[in-house]
């Protein structure tokens, strides 16, 4: 039986009880359904649930009971009707994408996206005959100009990646839908703990449960959630039929990752605010983005959105790649990786990394030079990781 009351739990509530199954045996961990197939009593039972007469698993490319306590979970989470997991973020964020859109249609995104959606949009969506026009995110007046003609889908993040700007998600929603689109928020820098998109009036939210949802470093998933009739109209034959379904393994440690996300989440973002303000405080320290700090452009929209400031911090250090590279290779606790949203502390040079495939002139555009590092912020303790940080700055 599926715990679908507990819609007025508190997210710590959610994350631990929402969603589970119990089998007959009464385990009180989820079960591990490692399982493709389902047997059944009877043909006319096979027939009956294949036909959809009959409720109940058929196959774990259409749905698995491991996978759907992850999704009744993250449902009840993130508070919208429904929700669909599958094999990573741009497994989630490609089907949102590609699902709903036909030849013809407009589609309207922020220019600052995880650098896999921004190929979606200016490359892969053309090719189906489907134009992208790009907004830059904070400039309300380029998004009304934008979304004065109609659009099917609008796709923005906020934070966004690696300078964590922000998008106005209600001010952008509203225009989205005076122009008949969808809104999807990318939410993972956020967090489904610290913003919530769909209570400020975006349609769809999507995730990379690679990062803070397992949290742990171990499993690659992705989430899509949103309303269930645009669900079952596009997402799921699409699912269905192209097979971005997740192992139940990887549902199964995300699930477990869930229990936690809460109490990680927080302690990592008070983590990063006192790092934030100790590099703000360097000498060889040009600025500081951390969407808590009262510098950031955009403190505003963040403080309006967020409950938090989360656990990413960007820096630019005086100087260029070499001084930036030297501050990466003096660090000894935190790692040097392109992951983030992990218990363990890790940064990276964006510029050489993340943002290569960007030409100089975009880059630009964005603000991101050759002096900026960005660190996602682990569970390590704080005092640890000031130090690290900063011994490494001295040694720059
Ligand atoms: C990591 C990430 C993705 C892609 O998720 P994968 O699980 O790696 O496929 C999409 N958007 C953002 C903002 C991300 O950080």
């Amino acid at each position: 039986m599926s715990t679908r009351d507990g819609k007025d739990w508190k997210p710590a509530t959610k994350l631990v009880r929402g969603g589970t199954m119990r089998s007959q045996f009464g385990e009180t961990s989820e079960a591990l359904f490692l399982t493709s197939g389902y047997a059944y009593d009877s043909a006319e039972q096979a027939a009956a649930r294949m036909a959809g007469e009959e409720e109940g698993f058929v196959y774990s490319r259409y749905a698995n009971p491991t996978v759907r306590m992850l999704e009744d979970r993250l449902t009840m989470l993130e508070g919208s009707e429904t929700c669909r997991v599958t094999a990573s973020g741009m497994g989630a964020i490609s089907t949102t994408m590609i699902a709903p859109v036909g030849q013809g249609d407009r589609v309207v995104a922020a220019s600052a996206l995880f650098g896999s959606c921004r190929v979606i949009c200016q490359t892969i969506l053309p090719r189906y005959g489907v134009e992208t026009e790009f907004v830059q995110g904070s400039d309300l007046d380029a998004w009304k100009k934008a979304l004065s003609k109609p659009a099917k889908l609008v796709l923005i993040e906020s934070p966004s990646n690696p300078l964590l700007e922000a998008v106005d998600i209600a001010a952008v929603a509203e225009l989205a839908h005076a122009a008949g689109a969808k809104l999807v928020v990318d939410n993972v820098f956020a967090t489904p703990i610290l913003q919530k998109p769909l209570e400020l009036g975006a349609d769809i939210s999507v995730y990379s449960a690679t990062k803070h949802m397992d949290g742990q470093g171990r499993v690659l998933a992705g989430a899509i959630c949103g309303p269930s009739d645009w669900i079952e109209e596009y997402i799921d034959p699409w699912i269905r039929h192209t097979g971005p379904a997740p192992s139940p393994f990887n549902a199964w440690v995300v699930l477990k990752g869930l229990e936690t996300l809460d109490l990680r989440v927080r302690q990592a973002s008070r983590n990063a605010a006192r790092l934030a303000d100790a590099i703000a405080g360097h000498a060889n320290v040009k600025a500081v983005r951390y969407p808590g700090r009262t510098d950031h452009p955009h403190y505003t929209i963040h403080a309006k959105q967020m409950s938090e400031g989360g656990t990413l911090v960007a820096f630019s250090v005086k100087g260029g790649r070499p001084e930036a590279f030297r501050v990466l290779n003096a660090m000894k606790l935190v790692d040097i990786s392109n992951n983030l949203g992990d218990t363990k502390s890790l940064a990276c040079h964006p510029a050489s990394t993340t943002h290569r495939a960007l030409n100089e002139e975009e880059r630009a555009s964005m603000g991101l030079d050759e002096s900026w590092i960005r660190i996602s912020v682990g569970l390590e303790d704080a005092g640890d990781l000031e130090a690290d940080i900063l011994a490494a700055l001295d040694a720059m």
